[in-house]
């Protein structure tokens, strides 16, 4: 009888201990165009597998007592290695044909940042931005530079030819012909991507402590050297304990403009805006200068939100509970099956 009270004590104990903890990842892969006539059943289910893997191996980090920035990088290094996204293998092409990658991290409970831009050799980007911030006394180092300092912390190098994937490769020779359309129109150099994926994570553990991460590939026929969102720290990713933490994904360039990640973090710290409110009013400013794209936003008590402006965003989500949820389109969030 006593063993049986106990037993059932403990479990309702876990029970609270599972109801009260906050811990949780969200994640994107990457918003745009994503329109379900043109994705087969066999490629939705190849992202859906793809995130929930991402979910759980960040959750592991998490329900294992590890840090909210080692919970992002356990996400992100998975989808980097998956050729689904815009992010290590099968990032996107420049217009001269090289994947150069860019990515940051952010740990919110000290603001220590770090991220590199451009890089070619190194096969996991966000490694090399978490190694910048934990073990340089820099923010953010790139092309060589960055490359130097990843082959002395140790980082696996890479052929520049291991991120080649020949779908981006197709997507490349399209945005090169349709550009040259547009140019001969007298229209924007810069044709509209419609083939995203860079990917992003935001952690939070049961202490209240917040990371953010992201990383990517860029624009498909990006040019000179151009650098996006995605590793400017309070653009594409910003944590703070006292706020949020963010990872966008979009139009880099109007990210940028309008400081998006720290956008958000202001609205809810100054403004005392809902993490939900503070993305939505952060995306209406971002279209109001023509850009498109998603965020995602969790706080130190579990709040979050994974919004988007376009078609679709590859998003999921998962809590203390270890059950991943995932979405590509407009739809509410679907459980994954174990
Ligand atoms: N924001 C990324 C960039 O501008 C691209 C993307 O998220 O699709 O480099």
């Amino acid at each position: 009888m006593r063993a049986f009270l106990l037993g059932t004590f403990l479990i309702l104990v876990q029970g609270l201990a599972l109801a009260d903890n906050p811990a949780r990842l969200v994640i994107h892969g990457g918003a745009g165009t994503i329109e379900r006539s043109k994705i087969t059943p066999e490629l939705e289910r190849q992202y859906t597998e793809a995130l929930s893997r991402a979910l759980r191996a960040g959750h592991a980090v998490l329900a294992g007592g590890g840090a909210p920035v080692d919970a992002v990088v356990a996400a992100i290094t998975i989808m980097e290695d998956s050729p689904l996204f815009n992010a290590g293998k099968g990032a996107v092409f420049t217009h001269e044909g090289r994947n150069e990658l860019d990515a940051s991290i952010m740990d919110g409970s000290t603001r220590a940042a770090g991220a590199v831009a451009s890089v070619t050799t190194i096969r996991n980007p966000i490694l090399a931005a978490r190694a910048v911030m934990q073990r340089s006394p820099h923010v953010m180092m790139i092309g060589a530079g960055a490359e130097a300092f990843a082959k002395e912390a140790g980082l696996e190098l890479v052929d520049p030819a291991y991120f080649r994937t020949e779908q981006r490769w197709q997507q490349l020779q399209e945005a090169i012909a349709g550009q040259q359309v547009l140019l001969d129109h007298g229209g924007p150099a810069q044709p509209k991507d419609e083939k995203r994926g860079t990917v992003g994570a935001v952690a939070l553990d049961a202490h209240g402590n917040l990371a953010a991460g992201t990383s990517t590939g860029g624009m498909t026929n990006k040019r000179w050297g151009r650098v996006g969102d995605s590793p400017i720290i309070g653009a594409g990713t910003w944590a703070d304990n006292r706020s949020v933490a963010v990872s966008a994904t979009g139009t880099g360039e109007m990210f940028i403009r309008s400081a998006a990640a720290h956008q958000i973090a202001s609205r809810v710290m100054y403004a005392g805006e809902s993490p939900a409110d503070a993305a939505t009013h952060t995306l209406e400013e971002i279209a109001a200068i023509s850009g498109d794209g998603g965020l995602i936003v969790l706080d130190a008590k579990g709040n979050y939100a994974m919004k988007f402006n376009t078609e679709g965003m590859y998003r999921g989500t998962i809590g203390a509970d270890g059950v991943p949820w995932v979405g590509i389109y407009g739809e509410p969030e679907k459980p994954v099956a174990p």
